[in-house]
């Protein structure tokens, strides 16, 4: 009797560290002022996300550059243009912005940036846009970004 009890909670110990899942996700960006996704989708067992972002352009970053910034779609247009205010010293996002749920850094042709974050900062079914906050691209730079359903 003790012995099936002591299994089920080793079982069940198991069980909650399988939980623990990292999602990676991976978007392209170009000197056509384009990312190769209109949306990223995790499922809703995610626990954490691994994103990178590549630039295939050829262009350097004071003129193309780009980054990813996650944000619920009613704060990315009011993040961005603070952005645009920080200026290129800080990545053209505003320091500290407790609206800014994850971002990776600016980049220009050939780099890339791999960001880890939890999810625990998003709600599932919520309404997400990703972004550049390069001056003028993220009014055509956006995509959704889906947690679950
Ligand atoms: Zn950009």
């Amino acid at each position: 009797m003790m012995r099936n009890l002591l299994i089920a909670v080793a079982a069940l110990l198991l069980s909650t560290q399988l939980q623990a899942k990292t999602c990676e996700l991976s978007i392209d960006s170009t000197d056509q002022m384009t990312y190769s996704a209109k949306e990223l989708k995790i499922d809703a067992d995610c626990t954490e996300v691994k994103l990178t972002l590549n630039h295939s352009g050829k262009l350097a970053k004071n003129v193309m550059g780009h980054n990813w910034v996650l944000a619920k779609t009613a704060d990315y247009q009011a993040i961005a243009q603070d952005g645009m205010k920080a200026g290129a010293d800080h990545d053209y996002l505003p320091a500290g912005d407790a609206r800014i749920i994850a971002h990776t850094k600016l980049i220009g042709a050939g780099e890339s940036d791999t960001i880890t974050f939890p999810t625990s900062a998003l709600a599932q079914g919520g309404d997400y846009t990703f972004f550049c906050s390069f001056p003028g691209h993220w009014a055509v730079m956006h995509g959704k970004f889906v947690f679950g359903s």
